[in-house]
């Protein structure tokens, strides 16, 4: 097997939060606790889950925008995680970020040909204005949008306008992996589907990795070519879209995809599973299993024991003590 592009070892990212009383020790919101992925050249994984599950620290961490708090982050072999921001700035050129709000991710006072030329500038001194003016038509082609969209502004697109400028604004620095962050979240459903479309073309036509952050499994259906589902900073289970769709292990999995309509929850049965309550805090996240307060498969030793990530071969992996059956743990 090739080595992966991107190597995620026991990430953790906690987040200092004051106290509850004056002198008591401060608390630590546990936004990442102990994951690991990788992806390959090429490929895309998605990290699904619900609001607040961590998916969004983890791709934050990816990119350098914080320190993390324990773990490794290497990219191409080399480990990135602790690198000063001098030595950053290379492999900052690599990843690159499609954020969800392509209202607010634009500069309103820059035209989209400062936009797209922002990494050009930042990462390629030695490039001419002539030489970047035709890099930032070259990008603008690849994204769909029309040449004069150059001397425009922000304002003057739509919104599916807009990400294709952010997209084409994380290609101008020839990336080998994109974070996109709930990128196609904030649009109407045709214009996901376009954006979707132009990411898949890209990929193939440029052997791009994606990182798909989402919070809607039916989204990532058809796009991707394996799934991480994380609940409260943990993956709870991972594997190739055949397998997470429709080998479906967790629980937790089972219950996002009977809430897809499109994929008739063939992995969970037709009926649709209404989970309790809310996502704990993960300031205090339950003892045992963090899912046990809503999983309808609930047993008594899942309220004080921890399931470890087993896999079931092939990368499919899931934490969850029904597994205890099958399977080896995962690392
Ligand atoms: Fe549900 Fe127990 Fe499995 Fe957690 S370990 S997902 S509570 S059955």
């Amino acid at each position: 097997m090739n080595a992966p592009l991107l190597k995620v070892t026991g990430l953790k990212k906690y987040y200092a939060i004051g106290s509850r009383f004056p002198g008591a020790r401060p608390r630590q919101l546990r936004a990442v606790d102990d994951v690991s992925f990788s992806i390959g050249h090429g490929e895309t994984l998605s990290l699904v889950g619900e609001s607040g599950c961590g998916k969004s620290s983890v791709g934050r961490s990816i990119l350098g925008l914080f320190p993390i708090t324990d773990g490794s982050i290497e990219l191409g072999g080399m480990r990135i995680d602790r690198l000063s921001p001098e030595a950053f700035r290379p492999v900052r050129k690599k990843l690159q970020v499609v954020f969800q709000d392509p209202f607010s991710s634009l500069n309103p006072r820059m035209k989209v040909r400062d936009i797209v030329a922002e990494p050009l500038r930042n990462f390629r001194p030695d490039l001419s204005r002539a030489q970047i003016d035709r890099k930032v038509g070259d990008v603008l082609d690849q994204v769909g949008l029309p040449r004069d969209a150059i001397g425009r502004w922000p304002h003057e697109f739509s919104g599916g306008q807009r990400q294709r400028i952010g997209i084409a604004r994380a290609l101008s620095a020839e990336p080998e992996l994109i974070v996109c962050d709930e990128a196609v979240s904030a649009l109407d459903v045709s214009v996901k589907a376009q954006i979707i479309n132009l990411l898949q073309d890209l990929q193939r036509e440029l052997g791009l990795a994606l990182l798909f952050i989402s919070h809607d499994l039916g989204i990532v259906a058809h796009m991707t070519h394996r799934v991480a589902v994380m609940y409260l900073g943990k993956i709870v289970e991972i594997g190739t879209r055949q397998e997470v769709f429709f080998q479906t292990r967790h629980p937790y999995t089972k219950a996002l995809l009977s809430s897809v309509p499109s994929m008739k929850a063939r992995g969970a049965g037709s009926r649709r599973i209404i989970l309790a309550g809310d996502v704990p805090s993960p300031v205090d996240p339950p003892p045992g299993c963090r899912f046990h307060a809503r999983c309808p498969s609930a047993m008594d030793r899942c309220k004080v024991e921890e399931p470890p990530l087993v896999s079931h071969g092939d990368g499919h992996a899931s934490a969850c003590h029904l597994n205890d059956t099958h399977g080896v743990p995962a690392r």
